[in-house]
């Protein structure tokens, strides 16, 4: 039996941190916590991530080789694609002039090291929480197929899947009605709008084409033919 873990509107965090063992405590205390992660060591890594995955909160230390965590956060905040990603500073420095300094980047938060993971998740918490009031904003994650609702973006494996924006609403209408058999007509309401023209048969075309876009991520089968009925979507 597959066991389909379907996961609505999950958090994504990126951690950006040297040191070994604070990075897998972090992403440990985050999973847990119903969290996706992505892990990097620094700056480099973190900007390749960011490109394919974008994060809905930055977990940030200060000290990092190369580029420093300070710095980055100034990047990140002066750049259009990145300024409005929530942004945690890790700190080992308690001193109050390295906590204004690292508000003044415009991170959200800081945390000094070291801290507990509870009031890990309590900040990283409250700070996904003051940016959620409006546009809902997640990612949405089946068997490591991951569809960003907010920047119309599809990922497996961490490489991006180039789709359209017909195949993207085709696709997170089935994802969020998973196992349930819609006719074309169906579809058409659902995904196309209920006032707009369009032949069934469209709905075979772009079924194909959704199916062709999955195909070598092997999610194509996800996409299934009910005989005489319609679609579903289902990971059995
Ligand atoms: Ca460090």
């Amino acid at each position: 039996m597959y066991e389909s873990e379907i996961n609505i509107v999950k958090n994504k965090i990126l951690i950006i941190e040297d040191e070994e063992a604070i990075r897998d405590m972090l992403g440990y205390a985050l999973m847990k916590e119903g969290f996706l992660c992505d892990e990097v060591g620094d700056v480099e890594q973190a900007r390749t991530t960011i490109e394919v995955n974008r994060p809905n909160l930055i977990l940030l230390d200060w000290m990092l080789p190369g580029m420093s965590g300070i710095d980055y956060a100034r990047r990140l905040r002066s750049v259009r694609e990145t300024r409005d990603i929530p942004l945690i500073m890790l700190t080992a420095k308690g001193e109050e002039a390295d906590k204004v300094k690292a508000l003044d980047t415009g991170a959200d938060d800081y945390i000094t090291k070291p801290f507990s993971t509870k009031e890990l998740i309590a900040r990283v918490k409250a700070v996904l929480r003051r940016y959620s009031d409006g546009a809902a904003s997640g990612v949405i994650e089946v068997n490591g197929l991951l569809l960003d609702s907010e920047t119309y973006r599809v990922s497996a494996d961490n490489q991006v899947i180039e789709i359209s924006p017909t195949e993207f609403k085709l696709l997170h209408f089935f994802i969020t009605h998973p196992e349930r058999v819609y006719s074309r007509s169906q579809l058409l309401d659902h995904v196309w709008g209920e006032n707009v023209y369009v032949e069934e048969r469209t709905v075979d075309v772009h079924i194909r084409r959704l199916r062709k876009t999955l195909e070598p991520f092997g999610f194509d089968k996800y996409i299934q033919t009910v005989r005489s009925v319609g679609y579903r979507f289902s990971t059995r």
